[in-house]
């Protein structure tokens, strides 16, 4: 009796599942492994929305697998030390997993492979995280890529996704019993109630994020190249924690979507336009596994002699709280806040103020996306973040500036969205809803407002400090864009 291990990470789903179904045509039995260790993945172990949306996760997969005549074993520790246990007891000669590109997991599966290596086990690592490896993604130069859009090319050239791989109809499991944590035992979830706005937002899962697809393909993707950019819409899939817990492969979202899957969407603008956002996400896989570093430090590297405010203080208190007295920006963080997901536009004006109104470094912001998104995702994370702040890969450069008024009385012209979120300002004028500071007295009085109590008076004024960002900027010598960017 051959049995194997199956050892769950970020792909917490059965189907389009490569590793599950190798182990299945290999051995007789399987066990189905997953190994709490946030600290191999320090310094950036999951935050507490993660925990959360992981702790619902783990309890759809072991529902899924129960279903299939099998269970989830949960262990906590060292990852060598379990796997090696495990397949010592069970006499089991191979661990399968998806490969994985963060630094620090990527780095610990190479310890892993060479600590079970010795004792004769094989840890067999499939695709299934990307479209593409990374690795097999090159310019013809044979160096990665730098640039979206001559990615994007490329990755459409070469991705034709197969059909995605079943569910297995069952997993059998070895019949002697395998101690297990139970899942409360990891403790994920949080002690204090900050996550009720969780519960009528999300429902993690393989289930539930296929049912997400289907209803993002019904509702929203005909119209979204339009709708993406309005966050008072539910204009978006909001399958970003799906995709970052692999409870959806990206291979089946693209499948369903543009290959006529059971959503049965044809090519269209709004298919396209969300295809290319698939794209940035394999982009930004694609920068963190060549560039390990840029997680916590600037691609560009003259950006290290940058001087940031390391130590945003007050600004970054009020930043976080959604206390800025900017009101799109406030918001979105109020929205991160209660839900764990940010509009995808507002998150480039909420980094944005911070990290060029503010000159807060933009590593304090990334650090409390962290923390606070339940699809918190270390590569998408990071080139967002250096996007905005002006020295990632391809990034919007440093002059370039928004002002969060103008783009929220684009992107928000009702003003339905700072409305839903800020509520001190509900009743405020349409015209005056983004620049409450303008307003007459008389209106802000009978609305209730009194700014600098009732809300706060914006915390920086946004013409005088886009004026000494460009300043900070030009101080760094005119040479700023002609220093050629390192390779790797
Ligand atoms: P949709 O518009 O429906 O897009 C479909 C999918 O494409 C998303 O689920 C996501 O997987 C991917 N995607 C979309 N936009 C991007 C993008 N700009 N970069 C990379 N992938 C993208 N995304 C994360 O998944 N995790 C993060 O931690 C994260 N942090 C960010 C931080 C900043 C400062 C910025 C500007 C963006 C960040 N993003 C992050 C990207 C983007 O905001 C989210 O992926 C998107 O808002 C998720 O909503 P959705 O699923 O409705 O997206």
């Amino acid at each position: 009796m051959q049995t194997v291990v199956v050892w769950f990470r970020t792909d917490l789903r059965l189907s389009d599942h490569p590793a599950l179904t190798a182990a299945l045509q290999e051995a007789d039995t399987v066990i189905p492994l997953y190994i709490h260790a946030p600290a191999e993945a320090a310094p950036w172990s999951p935050g507490a929305a993660s925990d959360w949306w992981l702790h619902h996760s783990l309890a759809a997969l072991d529902a899924d697998l129960h279903a299939r005549g099998a269970r989830l074993v949960i262990a906590r520790g060292d990852s060598a030390t379990v796997l090696a246990r495990l397949c010592s007891e069970h006499n089991a000669h191979a661990v399968h997993a998806t490969r994985l590109y963060e630094p620090a997991p990527a780095a610990r599966d190479r310890r892993v492979t060479e600590d079970l290596a010795a004792r004769g086990i094989a840890l067999l690592l499939h695709a299934g995280a990307t479209l593409l490896p990374p690795e097999h993604m090159l310019k013809s130069d044979g160096t990665p890529f730098r640039v979206f859009t001559p990615f994007w090319r490329r990755l459409q050239e070469r991705c034709a996704p197969q059909a995605p791989l079943p569910a297995p109809a069952t997993i059998p499991m070895p019949a002697d019993g395998i101690a297990s944590l139970r899942l409360d035992e990891l403790g994920l979830l949080p002690r204090r109630d900050w996550d009720r706005g969780f519960y009528g937002r999300w429902s993690p899962g393989e289930r539930q994020a296929h049912h997400r697809l289907a209803e993002f393909a019904r509702t929203a993707l005909a119209d979204y190249a339009h709708g993406r950019d309005l966050p008072a819409l539910a204009g978006t899939s909001r399958l970003s924690p799906h995709l970052h817990f692999g409870e959806l492969s990206p291979r089946q979202a693209w499948r369903e979507l543009a290959g006529g899957g059971a959503a049965g969407a044809l090519e269209t603008r709004g298919t396209e336009a969300w295809l290319r956002e698939l794209g940035w996400r394999e982009f930004a896989q694609h920068v963190l596994h060549h560039f390990p570093h840029t997680s916590d430090a600037p691609m560009d590297a003259r950006f290290e002699r940058f001087p940031w405010r390391r130590d945003g203080g007050a600004l970054l208190r009020a930043w976080r709280r959604g206390q800025t007295g900017i009101p799109i920006v406030d918001a979105g963080m109020r929205e991160l806040w209660h839900t764990g997901w940010m509009h995808n536009r507002v998150r480039m004006l909420a980094a944005s103020l911070l990290t060029k109104n503010c000159l807060v470094a933009w590593q304090e912001g990334a650090r409390w996306f962290w923390d606070t998104l339940v699809d918190a995702d270390l590569a998408s994370n990071s080139l967002g973040w250096q996007w905005t702040a002006g020295c990632g890969v391809d990034a919007a450069p440093w002059f370039r500036i928004f002002n969060p008024v103008l783009q929220g009385e684009k992107f928000d012209p009702q003003g339905d969205y700072v409305r839903r979120w800020v509520p001190e300002l509900a009743a405020l004028d349409t015209g005056y809803i983004h620049r409450p500071w303008t307003a007459p007295p008389a209106m802000l009085a009978a609305c209730g407002i009194t700014l600098g109590d009732t809300y706060p008076l914006p915390i920086v004024d946004l013409a005088a400090s886009r004026a000494e960002a460009l300043a900070v900027y030009k101080s760094m010598g005119t040479d700023f864009k002609s220093v050629p960017i390192p390779t790797p």
